[in-house]
């Protein structure tokens, strides 16, 4: 048997990377995390209850007022100016009996929050260093950093994005599809607050939303095609302002740039299994998808909660346990995943969708969701992540 410096190591610093090593090291193992230090993720992210129940249930946060804003309905306005629209829908929370479909959280804040956590820990040691190689050793994995050290494990944690490393070392081939669409994102300050209502503008090159950010501040996610986002972008801030007025149909009262706009490249990516070989994938590196129906870090963190459910559930007596744990974990996750893909693809397609009969229907879709309680619940359930 070869040297092993832990138990696990979890590959990757960001939100999805930290909740893994602190899953990790909760289920009791030791764990070494490699997480180098990034320039600040200027997202925001709309995790829905069953998310912000993980967070809290796994220590990962406390009350989520301290730091988010409820999210009470969803409005879509139809802005395609198709011959078939779609009707001015409204969820309200109300309707499915909850407080919030969920909160919005800026992500450096999150981090912050999860660092705080993984420092509670004494069997999670974190290392500033990324990872440069890894390969399967006799019975572990090795791992070796920037600075030429080498650190080994029964269970490599993969959770190292789109170019995941890990991924590739383990051989599991992934499918990645670039899109033409990119978002740019930024908080606005608007003239006349949008409370806890996300409101999502549905143009025909992709959607432009709102999210609430507190008192009169909005987070802006726009997809639109990367060309005409770096138009608008590099036409100085007069210009994108004017632009932002307009998309948001001047509902909103005088708005201005609360910070910089960045804009991020869309794909969409999937693995055929989620884990192999004592080798586990979690967020983006086993799924990427275009920010639609926010569903990226809410799958990301239904990685985490089940990697958690498969080490509560392994003999770590048994000499092949970390195989267990990817065969098992891998089995777990294939529905979500599947089924999570399916649905924003099939958004995604409707929204961009040029074809009458697709636009037909879409909008006979969101009449049905507008008329019929009982769809309108399961749609509910389903973009919260029901299972
Ligand atoms: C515009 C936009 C809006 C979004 N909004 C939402 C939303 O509202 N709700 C939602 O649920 N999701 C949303 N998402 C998706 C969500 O942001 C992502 O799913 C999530 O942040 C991915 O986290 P991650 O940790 O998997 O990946 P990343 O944040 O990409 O982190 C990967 C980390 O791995 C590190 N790394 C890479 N290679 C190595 C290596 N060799 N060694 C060590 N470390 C390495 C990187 O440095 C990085 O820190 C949105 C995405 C976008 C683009």
């Amino acid at each position: 048997m070869s040297r092993q410096d832990a138990d696990a190591i979890v590959v990757g610093g960001g939100l999805a990377g930290v909740a893994a090593a602190i899953a990790v090291a909760k289920a009791g193992l030791s764990t070494i995390h490699l997480a180098p230090t990034m320039p600040p993720d200027r997202r925001t992210s709309a995790l829905m209850m069953p998310s912000v129940d993980y967070l809290r249930q796994a220590g990962l946060i406390d009350e989520p007022a301290d730091l988010g804003h409820a999210l009470t309905q969803i409005r879509i306005i139809d802005a395609t100016g198709r011959l078939i629209r779609a009707p001015e829908t409204l969820f309200d929370t109300k309707e499915a009996g909850l407080a919030a479909f969920g909160w919005n959280f800026a992500n450096m804040r999150l981090l912050e929050r999860f660092h705080a956590a993984a420092a509670t820990l004494p069997n999670l040691r974190t290392i500033s260093e990324g990872a440069v190689a890894t390969a399967p050793v006799d019975d572990h994995w090795q791992v070796e950093l920037a600075d030429g050290t080498v650190l080994t494990a029964p269970l490599l944690v993969g959770a190292d994005g789109k170019k995941s490393l890990v991924r590739a070392s383990a051989g599991i081939v992934a499918q990645e599809r670039t899109f033409t669409q990119a978002a740019l994102v930024c908080d606005l300050e608007v003239g006349r607050s949008i409370g806890g209502t996300s409101i999502e503008f549905h143009y025909p090159q992709g959607p432009f939303t709102l999210v609430p950010a507190g008192g009169n501040r909005a987070n802006l996610v726009w997809i639109d095609d990367i060309d005409v986002l770096r138009d608008a972008y590099s036409g100085g801030a007069e210009r994108l302002l004017a632009i932002l007025a307009e998309k948001s149909q001047r509902l909103f009262g005088d708005i201005a740039m609360a910070t910089p706009a960045f804009v991020f490249p869309l794909s969409r990516l999937t693995v055929p299994l989620a884990g192999a070989d004592g080798v586990v994938l979690t967020g983006e590196s086993a799924h990427a998808f275009p920010p639609i129906g926010a569903q990226g870090l809410n799958l990301g963190l239904r990685d985490v909660a089940d990697l958690a459910e498969t080490l509560a559930g392994v003999d770590r007596g048994k000499p092949d346990w970390a195989i267990a744990v990817s065969r098992d974990y891998a089995k777990r996750r294939a529905a979500d995943l599947a089924r999570t893909g399916t649905m924003v693809d099939a958004l995604f397609r409707s929204l961009l969708a040029e074809m009458v009969p697709a636009q037909a229907l879409r909008a006979g879709g969101l009449w049905a969701l507008k008329l019929a309680p009982a769809l309108r619940k399961q749609a509910f359930s389903l973009g919260m992540g029901g299972r």
